[in-house]
């Protein structure tokens, strides 16, 4: 599954004790043969399924999960006997105990339900959705644990069966699901028509899928896989984008896996409604229908590497997720993690121009700021409920376990890894593993001890912060490497604490050294010292920024490092030096002034990853730490910093330009704009804006967002007017909704950040967009407390919207608030009302606020004092 991406969200988080719930093993299922047919005018749907068994001891009990389905006959056959079965519901376990007379024995059964269920609106199980022009259509989402929800079933990962899908339909309506259709005929009554399905592969529940409705699709083929990308009607041209991705991700994962695609074919489909950002069912992906489709004139760049970047995700599940799955929902990030590692791998190879291996060390720098959190949890978490299942959905199970994996790669050599890969794919096909099965094969095939190493990432929560010190002797230095803990909680940081990790370290010393200046080695203790030939000013301990951990460096250091930043570290180090550095600034290691003396270092840096990492602080810089008698002084240096970059730049792009500038523009005019408070920046926006407004080609799709968003913050009622009335337009295209509906939430004056906030939760807004909406004012120094009473005061409707699946996005977002008093109102809030599938993230937005909080009482002065003595150097 993908998270959802279009309103940033840090989307779920976790936990609580609460009681097993699952099935008994008294039985398990070898194929269904389910019948689905849905009814447009009543919401509902009949289902008749036939599940062969193989009942595993003597027993009177067949247990299965079951939510929200009326059984209407049940009976049991086994030796040659058909017996009616008593239905008894556990609603709260979502369980049904099928009970028959006289004892089934060991062997073969077959269990035969006809049952009703509804059409929810909830977007999980069998749901109804609806297009543009509310025509309703179908679909499923099953992940984790909603196939229960469409058919009784063995719904826990480990039940793999094989499916035998047949759907009764209008006549003109489209029908897909896992495997290939094998006939597809009118009846049985007129208008309708029934199409039935191959038997899919063995499989888990979880990964069935279905849709009904009026699509249209576009289609091609790969190594002999026929591919199509489906859309509802008049959309099939924005699929060609996806269809070429796909193409290319095929033939990529043909290769790498060694295992030929293992399905007949492969649907995708892009669907109006959809709760997740994908889902990677067997041979028929869903999205959401801004993740797949795309007006390849139109979109920005980061749509198209996001589009690109999902589909990759959910192709390599295919193998890794679908072929081999977890054994249970605890090793859910060798799918996520897996899936996440491979996004880049796979389309860095297809457009090397993205420079993904620099954005792999953005990618880590996030995993790692996430997991600095007392909060966070191991990779490995166990989970029994519903809701603890859904919250393993996080940063941990997705952004943390590709940032290990890069690092276990590096360690082991990329094709080392690559066979170990394989040969744990091949082992385990059609069935199912667990995170030691993974590592124990990684570890033979590579002769490296990955079964030492790999637990300490996986079963241990949180970040080593490796810190460096070295000392000259002759030729030679002798250099010392510490490990610790890292916690945004300066005190728990101070404290120190007692993990123990192995980590795989490689160190560069400063110039003049070369290739000879770099060494690998791998860090058991506390403290280890390693020789290295030559001496240097500096060392750096996460040498080709494949580490996954934050290196600690003096202040003597990190300043001779600044000196010589660009030409001593490729753009990747250099993002990892910076993150790092403000890490330290963060547990008081290194002051503010630091890291800003740094981002002077790298002002005529062009990478954008490099001057992300720097522009992200500033905002988060305006935002928090700078006092208002330092406001205007601070403006002053962030102009000074990044005008001559803007200049260069423009707000136009000159014919040819790559992609890595297009986005660098965008970014670094944003800051521009809004830490720098630039008038002439503002300015241009507000007319760029009111031309794109006009004629929407007549600004660059990439820097729109940058433009529209300081047009809003600096906007009036007359543009918000303008901005609602072109995204209601029927002409308008997907990507000019979504970037005038993100606009909505990024004006300063309250009354119209209000109007947002009721019309998020008005039936004019997908349930799928209101709580990214919401999260998205709250998110807005402007909204924040103003968001903060809309959410108390609508709770109700909130909740509702959201359901259990996302309404932990409102809780996630509390994060952004920085002061005492927030915090304990969240708290009470949240303790009264109670999310169930967002326990940690209460508990990791809380430590957030806390830790800002005291990153500003004790930041803020020592920002006063730089910018006065940075003032004074440059005669202001
Ligand atoms: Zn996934």
């Amino acid at each position: 599954m993908k998270r959802i991406f279009l309103s940033f969200a840090f989307l779920m988080l976790l936990c609580g004790i609460a009681a097993a719930q699952r099935l008994p093993e008294s039985a398990v299922p070898e194929n269904y043969q389910i019948s689905f047919a849905p009814d447009f005018q009543k919401d509902n749907f009949a289902g008749e399924e036939t599940i062969q068994v193989r009942v595993l001891k003597p027993t009177s009990q067949i247990v299965l999960n079951s939510a929200e389905i009326n059984f209407e006959e049940t009976t049991v056959l086994s030796g040659g006997t058909t017996q009616k079965a008593n239905v008894a519901l556990d609603k709260e376990k979502e369980m049904a105990t099928l009970s028959v007379e006289k004892e089934l024995q060991p062997g073969l059964a077959e269990i035969h339900i006809k049952y009703t269920g509804a059409l929810n609106d909830e977007l999980r199980g069998l749901y109804l959705g609806r297009d543009k022009q509310a025509r309703k259509y179908a679909v499923t989402q099953f992940e984790a644990t909603d196939a229960r929800r469409a058919f009784p079933s063995f719904d826990e990962p480990a039940y793999k069966a094989t499916f035998d899908i047949s759907v009764v339909a209008d006549r003109d309506m489209a029908v897909i699901s896992n495997a290939k259709i094998i006939s597809d005929t009118p009846g049985p009554v007129a208008e309708k028509h029934t199409v039935k399905f191959a038997t899919t592969a063995k499989m888990s529940s979880y990964l069935v899928a279905l849709a009904v409705g009026h699509f249209e699709y576009v289609e091609g083929e790969a190594d002999g896989i026929p591919i199509r990308v489906w859309g509802p009607p008049g959309t099939k041209e924005s699929g060609t984008y996806a269809l070429e991705v796909s193409k290319w991700c095929m033939k990529y994962f043909d290769q790498y896996f060694g295992i030929k695609y293992p399905f007949e074919k492969l649907d995708m489909i892009g669907l109006p409604d959809f709760s997740a950002g994908a889902m990677e069912n067997t041979g028929f992906i869903t999205y959401r229908q801004a993740e797949l489709q795309l007006d390849e004139k139109v979109a920005s760049v980061e749509l198209h590497q996001l589009v690109a970047t999902v589909i990759a995700h959910e192709m390599a599940h295919q193998w890794f997720g679908d072929l081999v799955t977890m054994r249970w929902w605890d090793d859910i990030w060798l799918n996520e993690g897996f899936a996440t590692w491979m996004e880049s791998k796979a389309v860095g190879a297809w457009k090397p121009e993205w420079h993904f291996e620099v954005a792999d060390a953005e990618a880590t720098a996030g995993s790692l700021n996430y997991d600095s959190l007392n909060n966070t949890r191991p990779i490995h978490q166990a989970a029994e409920t519903p809701a603890q299942i859904q919250e393993l959905f996080d940063g941990i199970a997705y952004d943390k376990t590709a940032s290990v994996l890069r690092m276990l790669e590096s360690y082991l050599g990329p094709e080392v890894f690559r066979l170990g890969v394989n040969q744990y794919l091949k082992e385990h096909a059609y069935g199912n593993s667990t995170a030691g099965d993974f590592w124990k094969t990684l570890a033979a095939v590579s002769k490296k001890p990955v079964d030492e190493v790999m637990p300490t990432f996986v079963n241990q929560p949180g970040t080593p912060m490796v810190s460096v010190h070295s000392q000259c002797s002759g030729n030679a230095s002798a250099v010392i490497l510490s490990q610790t803990r890292y916690f945004y909680d300066r005190a728990l940081f101070e404290a120190g604490s007692k993990e123990l990790w192995q980590i795989p370290v490689c160190v560069k010393q400063s110039a003049g050294a070369g290739k000879s200046g770099e060494k690998c080695v791998l860090l058991t203790k506390k403290s280890e010292t390693f020789e290295m030939t030559g001496c240097g000013s500096w060392v750096m301990a996460n040498a080709g920024a494949r580490g996954y951990y934050r290196t600690g460096y003096s202040s003597d250091a990190v300043r001779a490092m600044g000196r010589s930043i660009e030409k001593g570290l490729d753009p990747a180090e250099r993002v990892v030096v910076l993150n790092d550095s403000w890490a330290s600034v963060r547990v008081g290691e290194q002051q503010i002034g630091d890291f800003l003396a740094l981002a002077e270092g790298v002002q005529s840096d062009r990478t954008r990853a490099v001057l992300s990492q720097v522009t992200l602080k500033l905002d988060y810089i305006a935002t928090y730490l700078v006092s208002e008698a330092d406001r205007a002084g601070y403006q002053q240096w962030v102009r000074r910093l990044l005008t001559p970059t803007a200049k260069e730049l423009g707000w136009r792009p000159q014919p040819g330009e790559s992609d890595e500038t297009k986005s660098l523009r965008a970014r670094v005019l944003y800051t521009l704009g809004y830490a720098g408070q630039d008038p002439e920046v503002i300015d241009s926006a507000r007319r760029l804006t009111e031309a794109a407004l006009v004629d929407p080609t007549s600004i660059d799709s990439t820097v729109a967002f940058t433009a529209f968003s300081l047009a809003a913050q600096n906007g009036d009622a007359a543009l918000y007017d303008k901005l609602q009335t072109r995204m209601q337009g029927s002409g308008t295209s997907l990507e000019n909704y979504y970037l005038y509906f993100q606009t909505l939430s990024k004006f300063s004056n309250p009354k119209l950040l209000e109007r947002t906030l009721e019309y998020a939760i008005s039936p004019a807004v997908r349930s799928q967009d209101t709580l990214g909406m919401i999260a998205a004012v709250m998110k807005n120094p402007a909204g924040g407390k103003l968001a903060w009473q809309f959410v108390q005061s609508h709770w109700s409707d909130i909740d509702k919207i959201g359901g259990g699946f996302t309404s932990a996005e409102v809780v996630g977002a509390t994060n952004v608030y920085c002061d005492a008093s927030m915090h304990d109102q969240v708290q009470e809030f949240f303790t009264e009302h109670k999310v169930p599938t967002a326990q940690r993230t209460l508990k990791q937005a809380l430590e957030s606020i806390h830790t800002c909080t005291d990153l500003k009482a004790r930041q803020t002065p020592e920002l006063s004092q730089w910018l006065q003595r940075r003032g004074a150097a440059s005669g202001k």
